[in-house]
């Protein structure tokens, strides 16, 4: 898997009177890809394409070079008190991911390029909290590694994060570029977490995506870098042979991560689900997915504000939360199951 390179970039004007604007228009202007100006990072009415699977395909690969407007941070994660809003978007076509719907019209990517208001931002919300510890996740509308080699924006998370006492940051990432993050001085305050899944699972639903083996690989780099190391297993998803699939999934991470770095690794363990807007977008940006989401088969689980979810029947979802955590135990046995949900 070769790192993201954007096809079309646009610019907001105000963006290059930043340094982190003119770094990325230079770099663009090398890389001899074509720019485009724009006024507003939500709002790119130009974008090519002859049909709305064409139009998709290209916004995937696009990038928009912006500014942060809206500095409040959302707060719906479980995992953490604050969404940081580094970029939005990604470049990967994952068929269940849920940026379909969340993003809408707007699949492209987006970055931000006044980071100081973000971590002012931060820093408040820190304060606010303070002696609690603050968390922050920096991968709720993007996979943020998947675009850093290019912006070195979590970069600089990681380190504004590294020198505060009651902030912490995590993401969670299916990409392998992880070099430049190696030696950010991140002073423990920041959990690095890969999204792993049954081959199965990658093979048919995570298409544009590091493979398995550079997902672990990287994952082993980063454990030696010192940062604590985490797993989200996710979407666990009950295809033909998921027991073994999953089995084998455990099996090769308990080989190749070293023993001395394998305790107090957490698990986040997220069963597939998926709501009925969800399923329409999903049908029409990959028709031909293999992804089952038959509402017969499901059972409804309400979640906020009122949206109806589609989540395995009571006794699959026990099968599935008891088969995952004998493999997480057999497996991990110090490490920590944050939830499964
Ligand atoms: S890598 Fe993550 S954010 Fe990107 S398409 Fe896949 S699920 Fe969505």
């Amino acid at each position: 898997m070769e790192p993201f390179i954007p096809q079309l970039v646009y610019f907001e004007p105000n963006a290059l009177k930043y340094p982190l604007g003119q770094e990325l228009y230079e770099k663009f202007k090398k890389l001899d890809v074509e720019i485009r100006e724009t006024t507003s990072h939500n709002q790119i009415r130009d974008l090519p394409g002859e049909n709305d699977s064409q139009k998709y395909r290209i916004a995937k690969s696009t990038l928009v070079v912006g500014i942060r407007k809206t500095l409040k941070f959302d707060t719906s994660k479980p995992s953490a008190e604050y969404a940081i809003p580094l970029a939005t978007g990604c470049m990967a076509h994952c068929h269940y991911c849920y940026l379909q719907t969340t993003l809408g019209q707007k699949p492209y990517i987006r970055t931000y390029v006044n980071l100081d208001d973000i971590f002012d931002q931060a820093q408040k919300y820190m304060d606010e909290r303070k002696p609690e510890m603050t968390r922050f996740e920096a991968s709720c509308t993007s996979d943020i590694v998947g675009i850093d080699h290019l912006t070195h924006s979590l970069y600089k998370a990681i380190e504004f994060i590294g020198g505060t006492t009651y902030g912490r940051l995590r993401f969670t990432t299916k990409f392998h570029h992880v070099d430049h993050l190696l030696h950010a001085k991140h002073n423990g305050n920041t959990r690095f977490r890969f999204s792993v899944n049954s081959d199965y699972v990658i093979k048919n639903f995570e298409l544009k995506t590091s493979s398995l083996e550079q997902r672990i690989e990287a994952a082993v780099k980063v454990a030696e870098a010192g940062y604590p190391l985490g797993f989200v297993v996710a979407p666990l998803y009950m295809h033909d042979g998921w027991e073994n699939g999953y089995l084998e999934l455990f099996q090769m991470i308990s080989d190749k991560i070293p023993k001395e770095l394998s305790d107090n690794i957490t698990f986040e363990l997220i069963q597939h689900r998926f709501t009925k807007p969800a399923k329409r977008v999903i049908e029409k940006n990959y028709p031909k997915t293999k992804l089952e989401m038959n509402e017969e088969e499901r059972k409804v689980k309400w979640g906020r504000y009122g949206i109806v979810k589609y989540v395995y029947d009571t006794d699959q979802a026990k099968d599935l939360h008891k088969t995952i955590e004998g493999y997480v135990q057999q497996f991990f046995p110090n490490s920590v199951i944050e939830y499964f949900t």
